[in-house]
């Protein structure tokens, strides 16, 4: 059984009905309009008041509800409105007959032409259309002819975009003047800015280049500036009140010396708003030298307050002088501006009232150097972050290369040069380790000696080079061919060892004039920052390299050999096509015992040098040479067969063979024997390859030495076992 009463039935029916009620009413009238209901002929009046009563009443509801700003249960409160007055004003249109009916056509242009400058787009849209629609479908049931409704179409549509172009041109007019008081505003804070110092033609070591606004606002700041003229206001007002005072003005030179301007003042008169002049007036009579100018009474008719139109009414003046901020202590005390004072009593101003405004032309310097620090410590925090920024990214490197990617990068973009280069110097040779911008291919892997550009010197003197920052294409830079007329400012960072002496270069330059110069600070820092961390690849490699090479051949270790083997078996065996195989190698050198005994050790490690740097240079990149022990070396072929390994053998055979070892006694020649075993088929693990190769080689020393045997052809000699039991 329903409990709910019938009447709580009907309010909640009436609850999901009332957001439809308006739309319902407008869809209605729009058919009672098509259907004829409102036409001067139609056979009942009736209907027709009955739905035009319907309209207003519906009007009426969502005019009080708009008013009253219900609107939280109206689904379509934004267009209910507009879309009713456009169907009674089309239903009283066509009541007022094909006599009066098109007197309102300009009624309808009206609305429209409104809806289009008050709603937005959607919804002028919508309205527009019901209209439309309105007048085709009377045209299209024969109510109105079709050239009436041409017109009329033609007439609301010039209405509507007459409106619509009006409205996003008083739209744009609107922005462009907000942009225009917003831009003059900042420019008023920018002077303001350089007038307090808070603003220099020095940019932050570490900034990004940045737009002129930006900049703006990363040098001076607004808040900076806002707080300055909210404190000079309050001060003012304070003296004012305090000393009964009619006017507290403060004056402020402005950054160029020339004239002052009105930094704050605290009035019941109105001032004129500069700038004064600095050479005439109780103001500038202050900033000339006088610390303080004191008229009481003030003669009649003088003309010594520059912001007073006249100075009928000052009855005492008072001015005196605001020492200059400054973050660092001056050698002489200047005068930055001039605190004014003046009231209606021309009595003499007390030894206390003069007191207090000096005190606070003293409070107002004081203000402004709070600021200075301010903005001070705000740009040392700008190069802070930066630079960890910069940090954390060479940090991130291991290597070389990438610790010099880093640095020019980050050189290039907080410096904006144009052009950055690192390079490395060993006994006078230096290397270009990487370039970047202007000139990259033309510097990338340069190699020159000695000091005949200014890198060198730089190195040699381990001094920042040029002295000033002002090339202008004269000197070389790396050799002598490169002169670079095309750059204006250039600067050659020395990069320094922790334990002392200088061991590459970081050079930057620009097109434009000054950019070096203005960013040393950074640029040094980061010199130093890449100096340690390319120390460091350094040194990390060099610990690489003794734990990977035989430092007396230069070619791998056992080690690095036996590793490498592994890989290279497993890379084979999981491949198999022709990639799938691998060929080793073992050479000895011939009577090498005899060769240390008749010429000595150091003449055997000459040899060993020599026989080393042939086999390095016969292999392949893909391939490894290394020292196996003693006079033994091991070569390992990837993707080579027995075919191809013994001709490589051969190769190396004669060569080794050519080669002539100078000693006192003459030319000293030496020859190798070599053992070769593939695999698949000559061994299938490290261990039976080895062992299978060490037979080759024994097999070839056997023979009478200076040739190549392989496992295949050791096997052949060797005896089977049938044949040792015959
Ligand atoms: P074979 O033709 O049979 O190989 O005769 P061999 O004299 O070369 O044979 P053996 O393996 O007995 O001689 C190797 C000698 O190499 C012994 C050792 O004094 C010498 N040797 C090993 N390492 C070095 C080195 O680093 N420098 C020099 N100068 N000699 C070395
Ligand atoms: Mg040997
Ligand atoms: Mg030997």
């Amino acid at each position: 059984m329903n409990s709910q009463p019938v009447s709580e039935k009907l309010r909640f029916l009436g609850r999901s009905l009332l957001p439809w009620v308006a739309p319902l009413c407008a869809v209605c009238g729009s058919a009672a309009i098509v259907a004829g209901v409102f036409e001067p002929d139609a056979p009942s009046a009736v209907k027709g008041l009955v739905v035009a009563g319907i309209l207003l009443c519906a009007i009426l509801w969502d005019a009080i509800q708009r008013l009253g700003f219900q609107k939280h249960n109206r689904a379509f409160f934004e267009i209910e409105g507009p879309l009713l007055w456009v169907v009674l004003l089309w239903a009283a249109v066509r009541a007022a007959g094909p006599q009066y009916g098109p007197h309102l056509t300009p009624f309808c242009a009206v609305l429209l032409g409104t809806v289009c400058a008050l709603f937005q787009k959607p919804l002028i849209y919508l309205v527009i259309a019901v209209a439309a629609v309105l007048e085709l479908s009377l045209a299209a049931i024969g109510r109105q002819s079709v050239q009436i409704c041409a017109i009329h179409l033609a007439i609301y549509g010039a209405a509507s975009a007459a409106q619509s172009i009006w409205r996003w041109w008083s739209d744009r007019r609107a922005f462009a003047l907000a942009e225009k008081a917003e831009r003059e505003k900042n420019l008023a804070v920018e002077d303001a800015a350089w007038d307090f110092g808070l603003k220099t033609s020095q940019m932050p070591a570490l900034s990004d280049r940045p737009s002129l606004s930006s900049l703006n606002r990363l040098t001076c700041g607004m808040m900076t500036v806002d707080y300055i003229s909210e404190s000079f206001a309050l001060q003012l007002q304070l003296v004012r009140e305090a000393l009964g005072l009619c006017s507290a003005v403060v004056l402020w030179r402005d950054a160029e010396g020339e004239k002052l301007n009105l930094r704050g003042f605290a009035s019941e008169r109105e001032l004129c708003g500069g700038p004064y002049p600095l050479d005439r007036g109780v103001p500038a009579t202050v900033m000339n030298g006088h610390r303080e100018v004191a008229m009481a009474p003030v003669p009649r008719r003088f003309a010594g307050l520059p912001y007073y139109e006249n100075c009928d009414h000052v009855g005492a003046l008072l001015a005196v002088a605001i020492p200059e901020p400054s973050l660092t202590p001056l050698e002489e005390p200047r005068v930055a501006g001039v605190l004014c004072v003046d009231r209606v009593s021309p009595s003499a101003w007390t030894e206390q009232e003069r007191r207090v405004l000096h005190l606070t032309a003293e409070k107002l310097c004081y203000d402004v150097e709070a600021s200075q620090h301010w903005k001070q410590s705000d740009r040392d925090r700008i190069v802070s972050e930066r630079f960890a920024a910069v940090l954390q990214e060479l940090n991130a490197t291991l290597d070389l290369e990438s610790a010099a990617e880093v640095a020019l990068k980050a050189v290039k973009t907080l410096a904006h040069a144009d052009m950055a280069v690192l390079s490395l110097c060993e006994q006078n040779h230096h290397r270009v380790l990487r370039a970047m911008g202007l000139y990259e291919d033309r510097f990338q892997d340069l190699e020159f000696e000695g000091d005949e550009g200014l890198v060198g010197q730089a190195v040699a003197l381990g001094q920042i080079l040029p002295a000033a920052d002002d090339y202008r294409g004269v000197q070389a830079i790396f050799s002598s061919e490169d002169r670079l007329p095309e750059l204006r400012s250039l600067l050659i960072v020395p990069l320094k060892k922790a334990q002392g002496g200088v061991f590459g270069a970081l050079t930057v330059a620009s097109q434009t004039p000054g950019v070096c110069a203005k960013h040393q600070e950074i640029l040094t820092l980061i010199a130093d920052q890449v100096a340690v961390k390319i120390d460091l690849a350094r040194a990390h490699e060099q610990i690489r390299l003794l734990a990977t090479t035989d430092g007396l051949t230069g070619l791998a270790n056992h080690r690095v050999f036996q590793q490498t083997f592994d890989q290279m078996l497993a890379r084979a065996e999981r491949r198999s096509d022709a990639q799938g195989r691998l060929a080793f190698i073992l050479c000895d050198i011939d009577f090498f015992k005899k060769l240390n005994d008749n010429y000595g050790h150091p003449f055997g490690d000459l040899v060993l040098k020599g026989v080393s740097r042939t086999l390095a240079q016969a292999v392949r990149k893909v391939d490894l040479a290394a020292r196996y022990g003693g006079e033994e070396f091991a070569l390992l072929l990837e993707g080579s067969d027995r075919q191809g390994a013994m001709a490589m053998a051969e190769r190396i055979r004669s060569s080794v063979e050519a080669l002539n070892f100078e000693h006192e006694t003459g030319i000293v020649k030496a020859t190798l024997s070599l053992g070769v075993a593939a695999f698949p088929e000559d061994g299938l693990t490290k261990v039976e390859l080895i062992e299978h190769g060490d037979q080759a080689l024994y097999c070839a020393k056997h023979e009478g030495r200076n040739r190549v045997k392989s496992w295949a052809e050791v096997q052949e000699t060797i005896p089977t076992e049938d044949q040792k039991a015959l």
